[in-house]
C-alpha cells in the first residue's frame, strides 16, 4: 500500500523523488524517506515518521546524487517511527531497500541474522532484505537481490540500490505493483503511474515474479519486456482548482460517467455492448448464479450490483467480501459467473479470491478501473470503469462507475433472458439520463454543506435503508466513518425495531434512504418510530414522497428508474461525508490509518 519511486539519470534525484512521493502520498502516509547515491558511491538516507513535506523541508542542502529511491509507508510491522521508515539499510549503509508488502517469515530471518551478529535497527520485516543483499557475495546487484529474495516468503514490490553498483536500481515484483518509466537518458521506477506520469508515459508494467535492472541508459527485465505508451492525461493527476482530490473526483462524475457509457448503450435493442466480457449470448444464458466479490466500498456497490442482476436478469446473485471468501474453501460452480470489483485492480484480497476461483476452474470477470492492473490481467474478461485516476483514499467516482458497470452487465444478462426490448430500452434511456441527473444531485451541494454541519457534531449516527437502499446506507456509513472518524453504522430500516432502536436519542441522528419505490410506506412508518424517540432525521428521498408532519431535514434527489435509483441516492452521501469532514477540519484525502489500494493482506 506504500508508494515507491526511484530515479536514475543525469538530474539530481532528490527533488524528483520528493515530487514523486508527494504524488504517491495517498498510498500510505505514516512515514516517508529517501536514499540517494552520492558521487563517490556512498549512500545518504533521510527518513522520518510523518508526511513528505516536513521531510523534504528538512533535507540537508547537499543531498545530491543521481540515483535514488523514495518511499511513503503504511506500516504493517512496527509502529510509524523514524527508525521504521524506509529506506532500510545494512549497518554500513552500502545497501538501501524500499519495500511494499509483507515478508511472512521476517521473524525467523531476523532471528537468524541476529544470531549471526547483525544488529537490527528497526522493527520492520523489510529491514532483513537490506542485510541479506549486503551479505550476498553474488557478483551483480540483480543476483544479490535474487539471492536475498530466495530466503524470504511473502509479497513485495521492492527497489534496491547498492553503493558498489552505482547508477543501478534493481526492482522486483511479487504481489505488489511496480512499473518502470522510460525517459530520455534517464529511467524512473514507481509503484503507481501517478509518481512519474509528469516525466514519461513510456512504461513497463512488471509481472509477478519479474525482476528488472535499471540504469540511466535503459533497463532489462527477466522476461525481456519492452516499453509501451500509456494513454493518460497528466492533468488528471492534479486536483486543479479543488481543495482536495475527493472534491474534484465527486464533481467530475457527470463527465466521467457519460464517458463510461459512451458506445456501450444500444437503444434499438435495449441492451449493451461489452466487448471485453468475452462471453457470447449462449454463454451468458448459461449463467445460473452471479457472485460478486469486493472489499470495503467495492463490496457495498457489489451488493447494489447483485440486486441489479436479480432484478433485471432474475438470476440469483449475492455479494461477499473478497477478504473472507477464500478462507472458507468456497464452492466454485461452473455455471456461476464471478465478478471481482476493484478500483485499483491491485486489491490483494480480491486478487487472491480471483486466483482461487481460477484455480478451481471458475469463470471470473473484473470491474476494474486501472487498465492493465493485476486483477485486469488475471480475469477472463471484464468491464473497464474508465473513471480516470482516482487519488482520494475515499472512493467516490469509481464507485459510481462500478454501479454503472453492474447496470450494463445486468442489462445484458437480462436481455439474453426474459427482460423485454421495451424494458431494456426503458433502462437504456434511464442510463443515458444518469450523468445529467448526477449533476443535479451535485448542485445540491450548498444545502448538503449545512446538513453536514449538523451531522458532524454527533458522535454516533445511523444510516438506514431497505432492499435497494440498504447497500446505499452501508456505503453512506462507510464513507462517513472513513473521513470524519465518527461512529456511523448502517442497518436495514426493517431491523431497527429488532435492536438498534434502543440507541436512538436526540444525540444520535439517522440518515434514512427513502426512495419512492414499493417500500416507501413501510420506510415512512419507520421514520415515525425514530422521530417518536427524539432521533434527528435526515431523509434522502424523491420529490413528492409524503413524509406527513415529520420534522426532518429532507434531501430530494432526482428519480431514475427504480432499479437505478441507488446511484443517485449515493452521491449526496458522498457530499455529506465530505463536508462533515472538512467542517471538522480533517484531511479528507488522507484519512488516518487508511491508504489507497490495499495491496497487503
Ligand atoms: N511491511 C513493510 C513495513 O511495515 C512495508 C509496508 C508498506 O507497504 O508500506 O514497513
Amino acid at each position: 500500500m506504500c508508494g515507491i519511486v526511484g530515479y536514475v539519470g543525469p538530474q539530481q534525484a532528490a527533488p524528483i523523488l520528493v515530487e514523486g512521493l508527494a504524488r504517491l502520498e495517498h498510498r500510505g502516509y505514516d512515514s516517508a524517506g529517501l536514499a540517494v547515491a552520492g558521487s563517490k558511491g556512498s549512500l545518504r538516507v533521510a527518513k522520518a515518521a510523518g508526511r513528505v513535506r516536513p521531510l523534504a523541508d528538512a533535507l540537508p542542502k547537499r543531498f545530491s546524487g543521481h540515483t535514488g529511491l523514495g518511499h511513503t509507508r503504511w506500516a504493517t510491522h512496527g509502529p510509524p517511527t523514524d527508525a521504521n521508515a524506509h529506506p532500510h539499510t545494512d549497518a554500513e549503509q552500502r545497501v538501501a531497500v524500499v519495500h511494499n508488502g509483507i515478508l511472512d517469515n521476517a521473524h525467523d530471518v531476523r532471528r537468524r541474522l541476529v544470531a549471526e551478529g547483525v544488529e537490527l535497527a528497526s522493527d520492520t520485516d523489510t529491514e532483513v532484505l537490506a542485510h541479506l543483499v549486503a551479505r550476498s557475495t553474488a557478483p551483480t546487484l540483480q543476483e544479490k537481490v535474487v539471492e536475498a529474495l530466495a530466503q524470504v516468503t511473502g509479497t513485495w514490490g521492492l527497489a534496491v540500490v547498492h553503493a558498489d553498483h552505482p547508477g543501478e536500481i534493481v526492482v522486483a515484483r511479487h504481489g505488489s505493483p511496480l512499473i518502470l518509466g522510460v525517459g530520455d537518458g534517464e529511467m524512473y521506477v514507481a509503484s503507481d503511474l501517478a509518481a512519474i506520469v509528469r516525466h514519461t508515459t513510456s512504461v513497463v508494467v512488471l509481472d509477478d515474479g519479474e525482476l528488472a535492472s535499471v540504469s540511466a541508459g535503459g533497463f532489462t527485465t527477466t522476461t525481456g519486456k519492452v516499453a509501451s505508451e500509456v494513454d493518460v492525461d497528466p492533468a488528471a493527476y492534479d486536483a486543479g482548482e479543488h481543495d482536495s482530490f475527493m472534491h474534484k473526483e465527486m464533481l467530475e462524475q457527470p463527465e466521467t460517467t457519460a464517458r463510461m457509457l459512451q458506445g456501450r448503450l444500444d437503444e434499438r435493442f435495449g441492451t449493451t455492448h461489452l466487448g471485453g466480457l468475452h462471453l457470447d449470448p449462449r454463454e451468458l444464458r448459461g449463467v445460473r448464479r452471479v457472485k460478486v466479490l469486493g472489499c470495503g466500498s467495492a463490496y457495498y456497490v457489489g451488493q447494489m450490483g447483485a440486486g441489479l442482476v436479480e432484478e433485471l436478469a432474475r438470476i440469483p446473485a449475492d455479494a461477499e467480501p473478497a477478504s473472507e471468501f477464500r478462507y472458507r474453501n468456497p464452492i466454485i460452480e461452473p455455471d456461476t459467473l464471478y465478478v471481482a470489483v476493484s478500483q485499483s485492480g491491485e486489491t490483494i484480497d480480491t486478487l487472491l479470491a480471483v486466483q482461487e476461483i481460477r484455480r478451481k476452474g471458475g469463470r471470473v470477470i473484473g470491474l476494474v478501473n486501472v487498465v492493465g492492473s493485476a486483477i485486469a490481467r488475471e480475469v477472463d474478461g471484464g468491464i473497464y470503469l474508465h473513471a480516470g485516476p482516482e487519488v482520494a483514499v475515499a472512493s467516490t467516482k469509481a464507485l459510481s462507475h462500478m454501479f454503472l458497470g453492474f447496470a450494463l452487465l445486468s442489462l445484458q444478462l437480462g436481455r439474453v433472458r426474459d427482460l423485454s426490448v421495451a424494458d431494456g430500452r426503458r433502462l437504456v434511456q434511464a442510463l443515458e439520463r444518469l450523468p445529467e441527473q448526477v449533476a443535479e444531485v451535485l448542485a445540491l451541494e450548498p444545502q448538503l454543506v449545512e446538513v453536514a454541519k449538523e451531522l458532524a457534531v454527533a458522535d454516533s449516527l445511523f444510516f438506514i435503508g431497505r432492499v435497494r437502499g440498504f447497500p446505499v446506507a452501508r456505503e453512506g456509513a462507510q464513507k462517513f466513518k472513513e473521513i470524519t472518524y465518527r461512529h456511523a453504522e448502517a442497518y436495514q430500516t426493517s431491523e431497527l425495531k429488532h435492536g438498534p432502536l434502543a440507541l436512538i436519542s436526540p444525540d444520535v441522528p439517522t440518515v434514512a434512504i427513502v426512495p419512492d419505490d414499493e417500500l416507501v410506506g413501510r420506510n415512512v412508518a419507520a421514520l415515525h418510530e425514530v422521530a417518536a424517540r427524539g432521533g434527528p432525521l435526515v431523509v434522502v428521498t424523491h420529490e413528492g414522497v409524503d413524509l406527513g408532519d415529520l420534522d426532518v431535514t429532507r434531501v430530494d434527489v432526482p428519480r431514475s428508474e427504480v432499479e437505478l435509483d441507488p446511484l443517485l441516492l449515493t452521491v449526496p452521501l458522498q457530499l455529506l461525508a465530505y463536508h462533515a469532514a472538512t467542517h471538522l477540519g480533517l484531511d479528507v484525502d488522507k484519512p488516518r490509518n487508511l491508504a489507497k489500494s490495499v495491496t497487503v493482506e
